[in-house]
């Protein structure tokens, strides 16, 4: 997602007390407890567009911690706004960066769980490294995920599902759950959280794929 620039977007995001500044991120690695000031797990959604997804999921849990990463400074402005609205939330973070820069921001085992929910799916083969469930970005979070973490991806592109699960297995990652319908699975769509996405495309019909992956 690219949303038109917004003029004023860096600078009202450079004053945000909700996002850390990108001079401070890599400061920060290995810190993030001090940051939100306990030492509560904490996971991230990679590529977060609008934020409605981690909002409601850090909403609903304040013993996590949640930290939202986005590219653009424009989409993040959106995520943002949702955020300002919950300034009761204590727990939510957003950082303005390239996911592939994930290992210089988070130290070793220092992230519980990732969320990629409707990465775009980039589907010139020669772009198959940019599609956040590649073996590339895998072993990038293979670096800063716990042991026991696992990650948790949602889609309605089934060329961009398979391919995840290819790369799940060649990376020796174990698919310890995988619907190609999630709204119509009893087990895994109990408690599920819906994206802006997610929300647009189960209007028009497409049935939502999930698979967990662990190691
Ligand atoms: N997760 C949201 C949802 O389900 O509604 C947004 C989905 S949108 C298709 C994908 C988002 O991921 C876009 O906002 C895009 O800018 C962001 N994104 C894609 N690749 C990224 C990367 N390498 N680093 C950070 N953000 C990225």
């Amino acid at each position: 997602m690219r949303l038109r620039n917004i003029p004023g977007a860096r600078e009202r995001i450079a004053a945000s007390p909700f996002v850390v500044p990108e001079e401070e991120m890599k400061e920060k690695r290995g810190k993030w407890g001090a940051v939100f000031g306990n030492r509560n797990p904490l996971y991230l959604e990679v590529g977060m567009g609008k934020g409605r997804f981690i909002t409601d999921l850090a909403s609903g849990n304040p013993e996590k911690n949640y930290i939202g990463i986005e590219k653009y400074s424009s989409v993040l402005l959106r995520a943002l706004e949702k955020r300002e609205e919950r300034e009761d939330l204590r727990n939510l973070l957003f950082l303005r960066m390239e996911a592939e820069e994930l290992p210089l921001v988070f130290g070793e085992e220092e992230v519980a769980g990732i969320y990629l929910n409707f990465s775009d799916p980039w589907p010139k083969d020669r772009h198959a490294k940019r599609r956040l469930p590649s073996r590339q970005f895998l072993e990038r979070y293979d670096q800063i995920l716990a042991r026991e973490g696992k990650i948790e991806f949602k889609t309605d592109n089934r060329p961009l599902f398979d391919f995840a699960l290819e790369e799940a297995k060649a990376a020796g990652w174990k698919v310890e759950a995988c619907t190609f319908d999630l709204h119509r699975d009893p087990v895994l769509s109990r408690g599920n959280i819906m994206t802006e996405y997610e929300e647009r495309f189960l209007e028009k019909g497409n049935p939502i794929c999930k698979l967990i992956l662990s190691r």
